[in-house]
């Protein structure tokens, strides 16, 4: 039996959910997982669904399932389980029948599969959205060649999340474009939970609130300029209790943050690219000097607690809001100015006006600001999103607010390294005549680098040795 028109490898989270979402959507479907129990499992709960499903248990098989030419979905994880799969397939394959790349590859990963595809197509796709995503409505960035993003875009427009009936689903460009964007989503997505967990931390630890009071306030803030579906869960996860010991299930999680990479790719690939992108870079940094636990612990001992504490009238609950308003339009200013950087420097063309776009549903990082940002890239796609006029006026009413806090922060020991670097990225970008001549100066002094006269020229030299 060839009758299904896509097929999906790997039943985990993210695989199971998107082929019932695929399935849901009309589309029949083979599905394969490397141990099969799970197939068949996943087949037995797929309730109504099950009829558009084929089960396999042998790649041989699941080849066999679908039509030709193909289109095969990778849903496992990034790395070498994605190159040992496609390895497996490739011989069952036939010239012209496709492997879909739909977990979080790294982009570089992409675009050497893409270059060594030969006759039989490769696509690398960011998927976001997570489990919930996956199932209902995820936000796809496809990357590859267009023609062959046209072959299987009207599955993967039909699956993914809708803003106001448009589809969050959305060709990139070439090679790893897709996982490239997918990746700055990353980024932004964990500078947006930092600064939302410094200001947890400014909430519990600074002003003594209690974890339904901090629930309530996100809760309140998620109904004006920072609705986002961060704060939504945030204000959620406050408020739970944990059903084993009664508390609030905040104070029984480990306070060491998880990561998987695609931030720290992020991070490293702004570097490579000299992309000023200091509050993804300072989120990274946060999680992994929040698995240092024992060291911190130890020098809380040594160095003594923070005087924490600070008095509400000089923290109001408005200020933080307009902080976080701030720090998040600079993390989003961040990740564009780096997906404009990097569409330059690989002739990629990326159209950030669309990315704003299918970011705005199904996406971690969906926000209210998206639709706004999306209008403001599309009237300058170079313009840093910060002086576009909605924004420029935002920062100018808010930035005053993230000082405050910032300061306080400092004053009262709270680590707020996110915050901190959003600020000073703010105020070196508005710092026309800035401290760069000082280094200059000392490059020539000690290097004799040269460095450009501000009467005109370049290459000249200080007087050091006179
Ligand atoms: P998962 O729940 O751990 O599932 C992994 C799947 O891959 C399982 O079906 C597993 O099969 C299979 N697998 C593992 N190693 C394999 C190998 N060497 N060869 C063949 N199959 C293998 O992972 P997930 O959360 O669904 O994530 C899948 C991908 O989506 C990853 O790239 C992840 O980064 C990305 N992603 C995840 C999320 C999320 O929120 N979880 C969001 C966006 C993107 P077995 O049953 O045999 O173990």
């Amino acid at each position: 039996m060839s009758n299904a028109e896509i097929g999906l490898i790997g039943l985990g989270t993210m695989g199971a959910a998107l082929a019932l979402n695929i399935a849901e959507n009309g589309f029949d479907i083979a599905v394969w997982n490397r141990t099969t129990e799970k197939t068949t499992a996943f087949h037995k709960d797929a309730g109504d669904l099950a009829g558009r499903i084929i089960p396999t248990e042998t790649l041989e098989s699941f080849v066999a399932a679908l039509k030709s030419p193909r289109a095969i979905i990778l849903m496992v994880p990034a790395g070498q389980a994605v190159d040992d799969q496609i390895a497996a397939l490739r011989p069952l394959l036939d010239d012209n029948d496709m492997i879909i790349d739909a977990g979080n590859a790294n982009f570089h990963d992409t675009n050497r599969r893409a270059r060594h595809a030969g006759h039989q197509p490769f696509l690398g796709i960011g998927v976001s959205g997570g489990e919930e995503g996956a199932r209902f409505g995820p936000s796809i960035m496809g990357g590859g060649k267009r023609e062959y993003w046209d072959r299987v875009s009207h599955i993967l427009t039909a699956i993914s999340a809708k803003y106001k009936g448009a589809p969050c689903a959305t060709w990139m460009g070439k090679e790893g474009a897709g996982h490239f964007v997918k990746a700055v989503h990353n980024g932004i997505e964990y500078a947006d939970m930092q600064m939302i967990a410094e200001v947890y931390g400014i909430m519990r630890d600074g002003l003594g609130m209690d974890n339904a009071a901090v629930a309530e306030t996100f809760a309140r803030w998620d109904k004006g300029p920072l609705q986002s579906y961060l704060i939504e869960i945030s204000g959620k996860v406050a408020a739970a209790t944990d059903l084993r010991t009664g508390q609030p299930m905040l104070d029984v999680i480990v306070d060491a943050a998880g990561q998987k990479g695609t931030g720290r790719w992020t991070v490293i690939e702004a570097q490579h690219l000299a992309a000023p992108i200091p509050a993804i870079e300072a989120a990274v940094v946060a999680r992994n000097l929040s698995s240092q636990r024992d060291a911190r612990a130890a020098a809380e001992v040594m160095f003594g607690a923070a005087p924490h504490r600070i008095a509400h009238d000089v923290m109001p609950l408005d200020t933080l809001e307009e902080a976080l308003i701030a720090g998040k339009i600079l993390c989003y200013a961040q990740g564009f100015g780096l997906i404009e950087k990097a569409s330059a420097e690989f002739g990629w063309a990326l159209p950030l006006p669309a990315i704003a776009e299918v970011w705005r549903a199904g996406c971690i990082i969906r926000s209210a600001m998206l639709d706004d940002m999306a209008a403001a890239l599309r009237e300058d796609p170079e313009r840093n999103l910060m002086m576009a006029p909605k924004f420029s006026n935002m920062m100018k009413q808010s930035h005053s607010a993230l000082r405050q806090v910032v300061a306080q922060g400092a004053l009262h020991g709270l680590a707020l390294p996110a915050l901190s670097s959003g600020l000073a990225y703010f105020d070196a970008m508005r710092t026309a005549r800035g401290t760069a001549n000082m280094i200059q100066g000392q490059r020539d002094f000690f290097g004799a680098h040269g460095f450009a006269r501000v009467d005109g020229g370049s290459g000249h030299h200080g007087p050091w040795g006179a």
